[in-house]
């Protein structure tokens, strides 16, 4: 393994509800990783019934989520009429394109949240595409060297993911139950980031901690990876994005001036992003973009 590794350190944030998050991504460290754009880590945590994530009516564009549950359930709803609620080893993938509104919830009587929230950006060949939803109940799995994986997207050492993305890009979680030691076949195209969500991990022989995101250049074939009993870490890579973009509130868009169309579009209710039905609370509004204050 060649190239300098990057330590990215988590940041707090807050989302829906006052649920904390560990935010790795963006960093004044690193924007993408690949065509990965954000992610936020929230939990393990346990609440009150009644309290838990709460997201209201929020508008994306020029991404995709893409949210790796682990614990709990939450409950999608989104402008296009999709409701679906989204449970242990599932993922749920919202392709923005030109606009979507959605909401997030912990379903009712809902005590555990332990989920990672990425955004995926989406290349200006699709961008402008029309939005969608979808949901994956079941992923590849397997064992290696006494880990287990979930292919959660992309091809990785000879499998598929059926999620459905737009550029060169990886995503697979790791569990050991016991003590792991594995070798994993890079793409040598790709970069790549490594994060423990529990545990730790000992990558290239770096030590890493929960929440420590280590970013890898392109350029390695091979990586060596130490899993303690009890850990759980999270891989991501992709060919480097290539193209410029603007990441702002829940936007991602191509130049600013698309972005603050978006603002505007949101604030004036436009058809853009339609209507979430059946949320029990007030729509979320987008703050002055800060280049036009
Ligand atoms: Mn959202």
């Amino acid at each position: 393994m060649t190239g300098t590794f990057t330590r990215i350190p988590a940041r707090t944030a807050e989302i829906g509800g006052g649920v904390p998050v560990a935010r790795m991504l963006p960093s004044r460290h690193r924007r993408t990783i690949g065509a990965w754009c954000f992610l936020d880590h929230a939990g393990p945590a346990r609440f009150a019934a009644g309290q838990g994530l709460r997201v209201g009516p929020h508008p994306h564009t020029g991404l995709q989520t893409f949210t790796w549950m682990l614990e709990g359930e939450v409950l999608h709803r989104d402008s296009l009429g999709n409701e679906q609620v989204i449970r242990a080893g599932q993922v749920n993938l919202m392709t923005a394109g030109r606009g979507i509104a959605h909401t997030e919830e912990s379903v009712a009587g809902e005590t555990r949240l332990h989920t990672a929230q990425l955004w995926i950006a989406l290349p200006a060949r699709v961008a402008g595409m029309a939005p969608r939803f979808d949901h994956y109940p079941d992923l590849p799995r397997w064992s290696e060297g006494g880990a287990e994986a979930v292919l959660l997207a992309g091809a990785f050492m000879g499998r598929q993911s059926p999620v459905l993305v737009h550029t060169p890009l990886v995503g697979v979680d790791w569990h050991a139950p016991r003590d792991a030691a594995l070798t994993l076949a890079l793409d040598p195209a790709f970069e790549y980031g490594l994060v423990p969500l529990t545990g730790r991990a000992t990558v290239q022989g770096q030590a890493l901690a929960a929440d420590e995101l280590l970013y890898l250049p392109p350029g390695a074939g091979t990586l060596r990876l130490e899993l303690p009993a009890g850990t759980r870490a999270l891989l991501i890579g992709g060919a480097p994005f290539g193209e410029d973009i603007t990441i702002w509130w829940n936007f991602v868009g191509h130049g600013k001036p698309y972005i603050a169309q978006a603002q505007r579009d949101w604030q004036a209710h436009s058809e853009r992003f339609g209507e979430v039905h059946g949320f029990d609370g007030p729509r979320i509004e987008a703050p002055p973009v800060p280049w036009e204050r």
